[in-house]
């Protein structure tokens, strides 16, 4: 069986991205030179200078900062929904390059639901019943349809579920990861991204506190905004990003 579990990484961002947005904001307000600019910024301390720029709203300098994740052990109906985010930058391993037959029991990568998973052994078991049948369908369309390569791969693959897996690279800057955070750590985001969410709010945080402090699902700076649709439960939002700031400082001094 291929069940896949989610594994998300943040595997490079621009370098020093506190000092660079840092730079970009004291040139709006300053009259020095980029080189004064540029030396004057890596001797200072830009916590402060940049919390304070972050709560003024002036937020197109966070845009300099740019962060990237590997992200796999996801489904595609989780892609479907994240490239929804329009001002981020996705490559995706193809369905049409990439395909799968496979005629001793092994299956394409999937996911299943934990909400499957807590019914139970049978339930499981029923759900990898229908993965593998469905593998056999799409086994019977690539040979249907020439036996391998992309003209196979790229129809055949039609008969394959929401439950399979996909690998992402994605890119978003600073200031379109505030939004992704506060749509997507709430707890009315699905709970595939959601977990996913959670994931890489934790990874910006190590590597650049002062870009995201604060960030995350509305209810973390004041009322929840979904109104009637609230689930209720901002207290325990509020405790689960206080432990995340906690464990990393435990890991900043360890
Ligand atoms: C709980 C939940 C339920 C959802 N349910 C549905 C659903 O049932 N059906 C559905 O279709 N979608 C649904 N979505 C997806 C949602 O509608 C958005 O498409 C998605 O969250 C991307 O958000 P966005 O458009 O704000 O942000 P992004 O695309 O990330 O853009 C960021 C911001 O940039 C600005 N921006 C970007 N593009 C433009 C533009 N062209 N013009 C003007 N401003 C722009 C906006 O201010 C936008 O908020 C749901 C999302 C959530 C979190």
């Amino acid at each position: 069986m291929s069940q896949v579990n989610q594994n998300v990484q943040l595997l490079r961002y621009t370098p020093a991205p506190e000092e660079t947005v840092s730079m970009a904001a004291r040139l709006c307000y300053s009259s020095s030179t980029i080189d004064e600019i540029a030396q004057g910024v890596q001797k200072k301390d830009q916590a402060k200078y940049l919390e304070r720029l972050i709560e003024m709203g002036h937020l197109s300098c966070i845009e300099h900062a740019s962060f990237t994740f590997g992200i796999e052990g996801v489904s595609r109906s989780l892609l479907a929904q994240l490239t929804r985010h329009r001002l981020a930058s996705f490559s995706v391993q193809s369905q049409r390059y990439v395909g799968k037959v496979s005629h001793d029991g092994e299956t394409f990568d999937y996911i299943i639901p934990p909400s499957i998973q807590a019914l139970g052994d049978a339930a499981v078991k029923r759900f990898q019943d229908q993965m593998s049948q469905m593998q056999e369908w799409y086994n019977q369309w690539v040979d249907a349809l020439g036996g391998e390569g992309e003209h196979s791969f790229e129809d055949a693959r039609f008969v394959l579920p929401n439950a399979a897996g996909t690998r992402i690279i994605m890119t978003m800057n600073a200031r379109e990861l505030h939004h992704f955070f506060s749509m997507r750590c709430c707890n009315r985001a699905q709970w595939e991204i959601r977990a996913m969410a959670w994931t890489m709010l934790e990874q910006v945080n190590r590597a650049a506190p002062h870009l995201f402090v604060g960030v995350g699902p509305g209810c973390l700076r004041g009322s929840c905004p979904e109104g009637k649709k609230s689930c209720g439960q901002a207290e325990a939002i509020r405790m689960r990003y206080q432990e995340m700031l906690k464990r990393i400082e435990a890991d900043n001094h360890a």
